[in-house]
């Protein structure tokens, strides 16, 4: 607001949002968040100044830091985010019903949630306000839709249909473990990548206190038809456990524990996809994942998203007017996000490739993290 006698421009306004349930279990059960301080990534100092840092902290996952192994799990490097003045932990892992949970504690009491009841569809109406139409079969009406319902946005795709999902080049096999009595080494400290260098690129991590999640990856031309956690039968599964464990046959512990300790319904295929971040305007305003949505070789679609919505807020409550507001949220958005999509292509490339080209972007990777800023040494197990 520019002074005191000035009515806010959202002020008596009706605004919803749609999704903002990071965190949200359904269809990626077992996929914790590593949560960071780097550049672009802000996510940790984004919690601190939302105040629930240090419940984070409090129940996150083994662990503080990401290591890139070889097939064997001796590390390659180590790649801690820098200190944060101020703060205890740079970066974190947490379980993604750790994350939810928190935010659910603290959402504010004026906020009213509407549970199991999705946006369907929305028309964008001549007088500026915004239509909806719910699945519990209601009608609603608003001045400003702040979009958050994911990658596969179904508003996306009624009010932005041109902005679709591209597919990465890289097909993911993931699963989680039971709970475990402890975690195999080197889970108990670290979590991270391993490369293969035969194309194969392995990702280990606690998915919570007690269980760790594995993924296998490959590089494809072609799509795979994506099985969400339990939706195969148990041939299939069979059969895709039978994959994973040839697909990881060059790799070490601990990854054959970790196959061995395999929750049947967890076990799922997706396909990397992503989306070049697009401008907003209007009364709709996509954020998170649906603005943007990038894969998890990224590591930080979340942190993306937590950005966003804070970023967004501190936009709407201190600028002159909407458009300003969504300018500025955009300005600040598109770039961090734009980066984050280019360093995962980066990564996918790097993770699954073979022979002397492995040791090459290992080293670049080096001199990279050198210059900006993380601690990178060789560890010997
Ligand atoms: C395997 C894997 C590992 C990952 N690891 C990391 C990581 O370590 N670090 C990191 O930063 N990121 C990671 N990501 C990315 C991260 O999960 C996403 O970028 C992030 O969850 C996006 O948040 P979002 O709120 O935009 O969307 P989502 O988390 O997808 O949330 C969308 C919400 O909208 C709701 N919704 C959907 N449709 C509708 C509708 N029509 N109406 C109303 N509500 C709706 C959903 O129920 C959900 O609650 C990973 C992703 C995967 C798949």
């Amino acid at each position: 607001m520019n002074s005191n006698d000035e009515q806010h421009f959202l002020s008596g306004k009706r605004i919803v949002i749609a999704g903002a349930g990071i965190g949200d279990a359904i269809g990626r059960e077992g996929y914790s968040l590593s949560l960071r301080g780097d550049p672009p990534s802000e996510g940790i100092q984004t919690l601190q100044k939302l105040g629930i840092l240090q419940e984070m902290i409090d129940e996150s996952n083994p662990g503080s830091y990401f290591t890139l192994f070889n097939y064997d799990f001796s590390s390659l490097m180590e790649m801690r985010s820098p200190p944060i003045e101020g703060l205890s932990q740079s970066s974190i892992g947490i379980s993604r019903s750790k994350l939810r949970e928190i935010l659910l504690k603290n959402v504010h009491s004026s906020i009213s949630i509407n549970w199991n009841c999705a946006v369907t569809s929305a028309d964008e109406l001549d007088n500026g306000q915004v239509s909806i139409n719910l699945s519990n079969g209601s009608k609603d009406q608003c001045d400003l839709l702040i979009v958050a319902d994911g990658s596969n946005s179904i508003i996306r795709k009624c009010l932005r249909p041109e902005h679709v999902l591209n597919f990465a080049g890289a097909v993911c096999i993931t699963a989680r473990t039971h709970a475990l009595d402890q975690f195999p080494a080197p889970l108990d400290k670290t979590w991270g990548g391993a490369i293969g260098g035969d194309g194969h690129f392995l990702f280990v991590a606690p998915s919570d206190r007690t269980s760790a999640f594995w993924s296998v990856s490959y590089l494809t031309d072609k799509l795979r038809p994506a099985k969400p956690a339990g939706t195969m039968m148990e041939q299939e599964i069979d059969e895709v456990l039978d994959e994973a464990k040839q697909r990881t046959k060059v790799f070490t512990e601990p990854i054959g524990t970790l196959i061995k300790e395999t929750l049947r319904s967890s076990v799922a295929i997706f396909n990397a996809k992503d989306l070049v971040p697009f401008r907003n305007h209007g009364s709709v305003i996509f954020i998170g994942d649906a603005q943007h949505a990038m894969s998890p070789f990224a590591g930080n679609g979340a942190n993306m998203s937590i950005m966003d919505g804070y970023q967004l807020a501190d936009q709407l409550v201190h600028s002159k007017d909407l458009n300003t507001a969504i300018q500025s949220y955009d300005d600040l958005s598109i770039p961090r996000s734009t980066k984050a999509i280019d360093m995962s292509h980066r990564s996918i490339t790097m993770g699954h490739s073979q022979g002397i080209w492995k040791y090459m972007y290992v080293g670049i990777l080096k001199v990279m993290s050198w210059y900006f800023g993380y601690t990178s040494k060789k560890i010997h197990n």
